[in-house]
């Protein structure tokens, strides 16, 4: 899974970028609204975190141009305490939810995960396909019950394929969703990270969809 955090404040956005990547996220940051704008124009993100008081363009028009261009991952807007038009105006401009300043990183973290899951179709912080079961609240991959060590590589992409499920998944697509845009992105790695997922999983999970990719069927994994 693959975040924007747009936030001109350096502290806040450092906190920030250090907890999504530390909860296994790639991340990419912006310091003001036409910069965040641009990549959230041009950057496939699964989730944004979008400070609303912006320096070049505020968070709401940043918010409403998004939505004018028909992008619809979900954005987690900050707010200021006391600023409740602030959450009005985001929340018609398309936001999915809001986290009013100073806030504690566990909430953040917590909304991020709903709204994620949300997209994907789950109502629980956990996904369980077959004998595989992810727990994204912890971070954690068991195999019929026996905890699974993964790295931190291998976590984000099982998460985004069992997120994704019942969808074939491109590798370009996993590059993409996987490795904030610092990251010397190379697609055939995927190949290689695929085949240790699978080594590691032992089951039948991942299937690969010839000349388009990955899927992970919802009923189909065997043991
Ligand atoms: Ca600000």
């Amino acid at each position: 899974m693959r975040l924007l955090v747009v936030e001109d404040d350096r502290d806040i956005n450092r906190q920030l970028v250090a907890a999504l990547q530390g909860a296994g996220y790639a991340v990419d940051r912006a310091f003001d609204g036409e910069e965040g704008q641009f990549l959230g124009e041009t950057e496939p993100y699964d989730a944004v975190v979008l400070d609303i008081g912006l320096p070049k363009v505020d968070g709401v028009s940043v918010l409403e141009a998004w939505r004018r261009a028909g992008k619809t991952m979900p954005v987690l807007i900050l707010t200021a305490r006391d600023r409740w038009s602030d959450k009005v105006r985001g929340i018609d401009a398309g936001a999915d939810d809001y986290v009013a300043k100073p806030f504690h990183m566990e909430e953040v973290l917590a909304r991020l995960r709903a709204l994620l899951r949300r997209v994907a179709g789950h109502a629980t912080s956990e996904i369980v396909i077959g004998p595989v079961a992810l727990d994204a609240r912890g971070g954690r991959v068991s195999v019929s019950g026996e905890p699974l060590k993964l790295t931190s590589h291998e976590y984000r992409l099982l998460s985004y394929l069992m997120h994704n499920a019942e969808r074939v998944v491109s590798r370009s697509e996993i590059v993409e969703h996987l490795y904030d845009q610092d990251f010397d992105r190379d697609s055939n790695t995927i190949e290689v990270f695929v085949g240790r997922l699978r080594r590691k999983l032992g089951v039948d999970l991942i299937e690969t969809v010839r000349g388009l990719g990955y899927r992970v069927a919802a009923k189909t994994a065997k043991t």
